[in-house]
């Protein structure tokens, strides 16, 4: 019997900052204990600080193992975070992207700021153009992606995003459920 394909590896993209609601920290935190449960590990950009602390911390304490990512120059490196299981020094950021890409089985956003829309969208937009075909998920913390979901509908309705690519992505408010999506999508896909 042919073996299921499960995601071993999510990475996750979120902010370097915690924000103003304890919501997004405890989303975060959610979000790494449910991925370690999961016995799944992940990518991400290798700091200590603000939510992408906190979720590399709660994979860990379930269990995961932990990849940071992260540029040899540009960041200050005081922030790494030292209890990850692997930190990857690479060249530049575009360097980092390829390398947390094809790390990962599928990617998720937290809320962020620039850094964060910048990673899901081009995850969205490499899907777009086949590029990779991994599933795509953002926790929706207490609305927190509303304004981008709208933008997205408008763009669809005004016709510059083809309404077949609104499946690009899947959106929940709760990281369990969440993952239940980003793993059916990641089997149908890998059984097509
Ligand atoms: P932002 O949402 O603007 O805080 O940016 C966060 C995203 O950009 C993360 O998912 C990281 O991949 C990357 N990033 C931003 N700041 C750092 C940092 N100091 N160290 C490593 N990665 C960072």
């Amino acid at each position: 019997m042919p073996k299921t394909a499960t995601v071993k590896r999510v990475c996750v993209y979120c902010g370097s900052r915690l924000g103003k609601n304890p919501a997004y920290t405890d989303a975060a935190s959610a979000l790494g204990l449910a991925i370690g449960n999961r016995k799944m590990n992940l990518t991400y950009g290798g700091s200590s600080m603000g939510l992408m602390g906190t979720v590399a911390d709660a994979v860990l304490q379930a269990g995961g193992k932990v990849t940071g990512v992260i540029p040899d120059m540009l960041f200050d490196h005081e922030h790494d975070h030292p209890g990850i299981t692997e930190l990857i020094t690479v060249k530049n950021m575009h360097q980092r992207k390829e390398v947390m890409s094809s790390l990962s089985d599928a990617f998720i956003a937290l809320p962020g700021g620039f850094g964060t829309f910048e990673e899901l969208l081009e995850a969205i937009t490499w899907s777009q153009l086949k590029i990779h075909n991994k599933p795509i998920g953002i926790l929706n913390v207490e609305g927190y992606y509303g304004f981008l979901v709208a933008l997205i509908e408008q763009a669809t309705e005004a016709g510059f995003i083809n309404t077949k690519h609104r499946d690009l992505y899947c959106i929940d408010t709760s990281p369990d459920r969440l993952l239940d999506q980003i793993e059916s999508r990641y089997r149908v896909r890998q059984s097509d």
